[in-house]
């Protein structure tokens, strides 16, 4: 659970833009009844959400901002106010039964007229007859009540649920804001380049930390590209040695896929001396630079388009250990030297 100043910080650090915007419909008084948030996981929609529930309910809002130290701020940080109410997924989705406490807990709490908020986070979870109860209650109209459905994945929302929330976008975080949320998340700084161009979710990163699945990836692909670029014929055992055993799903075959037509496009812009690029291994810089220093560029742009080919080949149902040895082939007929 976050503090009551993380949340703050959290929510103006990611959602500056929003936090201003909300800041001025508070003060006009123009909050709307009920509101969608999308974005993607960690792109600071609850903290948003929270940071409004703060200014409604602050005792010593200062400059139109909470303070996030008042015994207020406090139980809704901690998710302890009574009137501000956060409903998360029940396992895999949002339950009838948890739209009805909800409802009940509003109609007994409180004196009538008192400001209410709910929070639904995860709310493309809902389950059919969960957003059907929750429609009705969205329908009364109390200006007292505030709702805030939070989506990752607004598509699979009912339209009726979308059609009666105004929906907020949450806006892509700037570059070192994510990279300081894959920090958080516990990604090695090494490792940091690469996660950076394979996914924006620290949510992933995170899956992707599990058994350092993602710190072998990294050194097993390295290792195949060190020898594909030789090249190396030991290449074709460390596919089935070192890759094969990390390719347990589609998921992870596909992220394989990704590290290694990053690892190909470092080889690319290392050759061509591209002096503003961010490689994504960069530990080997100095190995790539050595391993392409024959090659021509044209080599090592048809190099790359093959990894990229690769990519629709598992799409197509190719097994992952197929994809990786045909490429393997490919790519010794074109680094050979008679070419
Ligand atoms: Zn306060």
């Amino acid at each position: 659970m976050q503090t009551k100043n993380e949340v703050l910080v959290n929510a103006e650090h990611r959602q500056p833009v929003l936090v201003q915007h909300f800041q001025n419909v508070i003060e006009n008084n123009e909050l709307a009844h009920a509101y969608l948030f999308t974005g993607a996981t960690g792109s600071g929609k609850e903290e948003l959400a929270m940071w409004i529930a703060m200014r409604l309910f602050c005792r010593n809002v200062q400059d139109g901002q909470p303070c996030g130290v008042c015994d207020e701020c406090t139980r809704i940080a901690a998710h302890e106010h009574p009137d501000v109410l956060i409903v998360e997924p029940d396992g895999n989705s949002i339950k009838v039964d948890q739209v009805r406490f909800l409802k009940a807990e509003f109609t007994k709490s409180g004196v009538e007229g008192n400001q209410k908020i709910f929070i639904i986070a995860g709310a493309e979870t809902m389950t059919a007859s969960a957003a059907n109860s929750l429609l009705k209650f969205l329908e009364e109209p109390s200006g007292s009540i505030n709702a805030f459905l939070l989506a990752s994945n607004p598509n699979l929302l009912l339209p009726t649920v979308i059609s009666r929330t105004q929906e907020v976008e949450m806006q892509p975080l700037a570059a070192g804001e994510l990279q300081q949320q894959f920090i958080d998340a516990g990604v090695p700084q090494h490792l940091l380049p690469l996660v950076t161009r394979l996914t924006h979710s620290p949510a992933e990163a995170t899956d992707w930390l599990t058994d350092d699945w993602l710190g072998q990836a990294a050194t097993s692909m390295w290792q195949w590209l060190s020898q594909l670029l030789k090249p190396d014929l030991m290449a074709f055992p460390t596919v089935a040695t070192a890759l094969m055993p990390l390719a347990k799903d589609r998921s992870r075959q596909r992220t394989l896929l990704d590290i290694m037509v990053a690892g190909l496009r470092d080889a690319l812009l290392e050759n061509i001396h591209e002096e503003n690029f961010t490689a994504s291994f960069p530990s080997h810089s100095k190995e790539v630079t050595d391993l392409t220093n024959g090659y021509t560029k044209n080599q090592l742009v048809e190099i790359t388009d093959l990894g990229l080919q690769s990519k629709q080949l598992l799409e197509r149902n190719v097994s992952f250990q197929n994809v990786m040895e045909s490429l393997t082939l490919k790519v010794f007929d074109v680094l050979s030297p008679s070419k």
